[in-house]
């Protein structure tokens, strides 16, 4: 049974492959991030109404098949709407100030490397930013690489994880400093984004954050957990809401909960990065 779907499975991404025809060879999967104006694909078209969704190959994994990820509207062109640090702090952005159908989706701590989130991530394609605390990755720093081909962005979320409102100017800096070298030295990009552990800072982690060339700080909206969203007051993402989910047993079913969420809200998942000044 497995083993004819299975093949049946691999026959479809072939044909779709064959159809599609991109002929690149990428390893990448064939969700095209979405073009301004969407062609449609040779064979596809369709000839006046709202462009098809693009043909994406079917992947299947553990408990997910690509079968189950929203297909989103094209993602508008980005507005650099997060101010830049001033007054020697960076911003800390409760919402991102947008009116633009996006919504941002950010996955924290990175204790527990799910086998299946580099696939699935893979088949999503989505963008998303990863806030990682450097002592849960320290065993394991590879397992995010395959995670930043698919498109995933690492920033800073401390070197130990500490409850940081109230430490000293020092440790504060010692640990968005210490967290965003290493994750720069591991992955050859030095974070730009910070955000604190528990979402509680002061005066002195806006400023410390800066000093460690940070360009903003950021807290969240909805929480995602055991594959439920959480909402604060609206039960609906709202345009430039920042999600939170973690690197959890759940992993794909929070992935899952996130992207529908975003897409029944009529909103397209967007690069938190894109959007900083
Ligand atoms: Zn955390």
């Amino acid at each position: 049974m497995s083993i004819l779907r299975g093949l049946a499975a691999t026959v479809t991404a072939a044909a779709l492959l064959v159809t599609a025809g991109c002929g690149s060879g990428s390893r990448t999967p064939t969700l095209v991030p979405p073009s301004s104006t969407g062609s449609p694909a040779p064979g596809a078209a369709s000839p006046s109404g709202p462009a098809a969704p693009p043909a994406r190959p079917h992947v299947a994994g553990k408990g997910w098949t690509s079968d189950d990820l929203p297909v989103f509207h094209p993602a508008p062109a980005p507005e650099r709407v997060i101010p830049a640090p001033k007054d020697g702090r960076v911003e800390y952005v409760l919402r991102v100030p947008t009116n633009q159908k996006v919504a941002f989706l950010t996955i924290d701590d990175g204790f527990l490397k799910h086998p299946e989130a580099p696939k699935l991530l893979a088949a999503a394609h989505v963008p998303v930013t990863l806030f990682l605390t450097t002592d849960a990755i320290r065993d394991d720093p590879g397992y995010f690489r395959p995670l930043i081909e698919a498109g995933a962005v690492v920033e800073a979320h401390t070197i130990s994880h500490p409850q940081m409102r109230g430490m000293s100017y020092a440790a504060q800096k010692h640990q968005i400093c210490g967290s965003a070298d290493e994750l720069g030295h591991w992955y050859t990009r030095r974070p730009v984004l910070f955000r604190p552990p528990f979402g509680e800072k002061d005066d002195t982690t806006l400023r410390a954050a800066k000093d460690c060339g940070m360009r903003a700080a950021f807290m969240w909206k909805e929480t995602v957990d055991k594959g439920k969203v959480r909402y604060q007051g609206e039960h609906r993402v709202q345009p430039g809401d920042v999600i939170l989910m973690h690197f959890r047993k759940a992993f794909v079913q929070d992935f899952l909960a996130a992207l529908r969420a975003m897409h029944k809200a009529g909103l397209t998942p967007a690069l938190l990065e894109d959007y900083v000044r």
